[in-house]
């Protein structure tokens, strides 16, 4: 089969936005305009699905179309295939934000004209920021009471530390939104209502004198903008022909004016080397300048081959070479998603290079595993596509592959390569989860174990002294959503303890630890002696476990039984129980019994050397600390501050947000739990909060002691 769409006409893009900025509004648009008039009813209409459980075969197709188009939807627009990737808004799912920025190409940023740049987007704007991503800004909402398109590009220079271009100027704002200026083209355009199929008038502008009394615009704020219109356009000609020499050369010299078509070759050029950033104006709700938004995807948005090829990695991270777009190299593709429901897993893969078609026996190399290609799908609008085979550049799904996990890469088994991976935050919070009925234990664990493969930012584990089963996530609001996903998706329910910080245990002195382990009952003995050495290493470093035995002290085949036991008793710290971070145990002597010693009794003796030698080495708690944002209006910033140091919160800035100030400050996590609440009251419910996981920090000892000792009583209770 030969390719379908040209790879310069494919644009591999997400949606970026706050919650509530109108993400969801503006793909709908997206779908509806793009030429799928039924999607917009339907998507509304099906969410109820999710909780029935009818085996209704066409039903269940509908319900997988859900899925799959929560993930990722491909759409075509004047001839150019579109595949919007879903990113979330909420800062409890940056994971997510993570994954879909590793695989799209571009990002339109949707901006609430009213609110303008929230702390949500400016985390995610930083993601991108990491990732690379060419974006574009649409600023919404321009209908809404207190929509200001001035201020909103002013905090996408300040706040986002980025370079704006207004490629449009509304006319009008709130009540008397009409529509907007192109200032590439030179026109006015202009809605006739505010129906879903409504037309607009396209007025050419001119000089742009007394535009504002030509359109009709009476609110000064908004004639002013329009007054501007000189100033704006000749910015945009000035920044755009940064882009080409020879154009801003005439342009300058000859005077003559760019045309339209060299002006969007240069901001298409300037998107993609991220040296500014164009900023769009509509309003989805009221169904005035997406198609614009659509144009603008096209036309600036970078096509696969645009943007720097996937690196190739060694299996320590580093890049190594890289995998050129093409449908010539062999095949390499990135699972940047897993979705499980009843129906089995289903695989979302970029294919970066080479062609996948099915049947095709592909390894995934994370793994080391084999796999065999079935059923591939892409999803168009509501429509389910069964398809043959996937190019370079393209987004699918896989149906019911074995082995893959999130992050994992796919290839050509001949030519085989590690694709760059995906940045995964650790999880801070955790909770005692079970089913709600006891009969459904054997299920629930089940379904918990498909979250947890499909999210790498869920952890589970058992308590080995309690027996529960412990689930680590990124926020309280991430770990209710996975329940309620095991509930629609799978059809078991379960409950949550508490939610707890995830402390971690280190220790801050080297040691040289001794043990022997012996035992002798009845006729046979157990023997193992091990001399280990535990060195603390710096934060973020994990565990690395090193061999220096000489002469058999320890034979070959007990070392890794050794470390075995090291890695089980790590997970168990010797403060209270959290997981011992950040060391290096090198086994450096040891000795054996021809009879008495074996596997088994050299990891008794290294999780016992583990234990006895951590108590000696000044063990510490240390804790998550959150970037906590909290918005308010000045009159309660007093309160505000107060009661971030009330919570052991460092202030590190105050920032001017229109009538707002924004505190920044760091808070250890265990101090925010209720904070929402106590925010609320404090401000009569006129303040708003972000946080995000910024890093590990001890815990002052007067409150170590306090965890200490109610781990040590909840232990108790669970055991009485
Ligand atoms: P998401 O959370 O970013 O997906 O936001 P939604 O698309 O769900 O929109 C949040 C709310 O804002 C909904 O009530 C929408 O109807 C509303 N909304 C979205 N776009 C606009 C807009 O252009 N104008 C107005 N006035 N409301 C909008």
């Amino acid at each position: 089969m030969a390719r379908t769409t040209p790879l310069a006409d494919i644009r591999n893009i997400g949606i970026i936005a706050h919650v509530d900025a109108g993400k969801t509004t503006t793909t709908e648009r997206i779908l509806y305009y793009t030429g799928r008039k039924h999607t917009i009813v339907e998507i509304h209409e099906t969410k109820d699905l999710k909780t029935t459980t009818t085996t209704d075969y066409m039903e269940q197709e509908q319900k997988r179309g859900i899925t799959i188009q929560s993930a990722a939807v491909s759409t075509f627009w004047r001839k150019k295939k579109i595949n919007v990737i879903d990113t979330p808004g909420h800062v409890d799912f940056t994971i997510e934000v993570n994954r879909s920025l590793r695989v799209l190409d571009g990002a339109v940023v949707v901006f609430d004209g009213v609110a303008g740049v929230e702390p949500q987007s400016e985390t995610n704007w930083r993601l991108a920021n990491n990732y690379n991503v060419p974006r574009i800004c649409y600023v919404n909402k321009m209908d809404r009471s207190g929509a200001n398109f001035v201020r909103c590009v002013d905090m996408i220079k300040n706040r986002l530390g980025s370079r704006p271009l207004v490629v449009q100027l509304p006319i009008g704002s709130e009540d008397h939104f009409k529509g907007m200026i192109d200032l590439v083209e030179q026109n006015a355009l202009v809605w006739d209502s505010d129906d879903k199929d409504a037309k607009w008038q396209v007025i050419p502008v001119g000089d742009g004198k007394g535009l504002a009394d030509k359109l009709g615009i009476k609110v000064p704020s908004d004639r002013k903008i329009l007054d501007d219109y000189a100033k704006y356009r000749a910015e945009l000609v000035d920044t755009s022909l940064e882009m080409d020499h020879d154009a801003m050369e005439k342009y300058l010299t000859d005077d003559v004016p760019p045309t339209a078509d060299v002006l969007r070759a240069c901001i298409r050029k300037g998107v993609i080397t991220s040296a500014f950033t164009p900023v769009l104006c509509g309003s989805s709700y009221k169904n005035k300048g997406v198609q614009q938004v659509l144009d603008a995807v096209v036309d600036y948005m970078p096509a696969p081959t645009d943007v720097e090829a996937i690196k190739t990695v060694d299996a320590d991270g580093n890049p190594i070479g890289e995998r050129k777009t093409s449908d010539d190299e062999p095949f390499s593709g990135l699972a940047f998603k897993v979705i499980n429901d009843i129906y089995g897993a289903l695989t979302f893969v970029r294919v970066y290079s080479g062609v996948l078609t099915k049947g095709m026996s592909v390894t995934n190399t994370t793994r080391g595993k084999r796999e065999k290609i079935g059923r591939m799908v892409e999803m168009f609008a509501e429509k389910q596509n069964p398809i043959e085979e996937a190019r370079a550049g393209d987004i699918i799904a896989l149906v019911s592959l074995a082995e893959t996990d999130t992050g994992d890469t796919l290839c050509d088994t001949d030519h085989q390569v590690v694709l760059e991976r995906m940045r995964f935050p650790d999880p801070v919070i955790s909770v005692s989860v079970k089913a709600k009925v006891k009969a459904e234990a054997e299920k629930f664990g089940a379904a918990l174990g498909k979250m947890v493969r499909a999210d790498p930012s869920l952890h589970l584990e058992t308590d080995r002294e309690t027996n529960e089963t412990i689930l680590r996530g990124m926020g309280e609001l991430h770990l209710e959503v996975t329940l309620d996903r095991m509930r629609t998706e799978f059809g078991v329910e379960g409950v949550m303890g508490e939610p707890q910080v995830a402390y971690r245990e280190s220790f801050t002195k080297s040691i040289d630890e001794h043990y022997v382990h012996k035992k002798q009952t009845g006729g046979s003995g157990q023997f193992a002696e091990v001399w280990i050495k535990f060195e603390p290493l710096e934060r973020g470093k994990g565990f690395e476990f090193v061999d220096e035995t000489t002469g058999g002290s320890v034979p070959r085949e007990f070392v890794p039984a050794v470390e075995k036991g090291l890695k089980i008793q790590k997970e168990d710290g010797v403060l209270a129980h959290f997981p011992t971070v950040d060391f290096r145990a090198t086994l450096h002597d040891g000795s054996y019994h021809d009879v008495d010693s074996n596997a088994l009794t050299f990891e008794i003796a290294a999780k016992a050397c583990f234990r006895e030698g951590i108590r000696k080495a000044a063990p510490q708690l240390l804790e998550p600390v959150m970037k906590v944002e909290t918005v308010t209006p000045g009159d309660y910033l007093g309160d505000v501050i107060g009661d971030m140091n009330r919570r052991r919160g460092t202030i590190l800035d105050q920032i001017e947000r229109g009538a707002n100030i924004a505190v920044v400050a760091t808070v250890p996590l265990s101090e925010m739990f209720g904070y929402i609440g106590q925010l609320r009251s404090m401000t009569s419910g006129r303040a708003s909060f972000t946080m995000e996981f910024s890093h590990y920090d001890p815990v002052p000892k007067n409150v170590a002691d306090e965890v200490i000792a109610d781990v040590a009583k909840r232990r108790a209770a669970l055991n009485a």
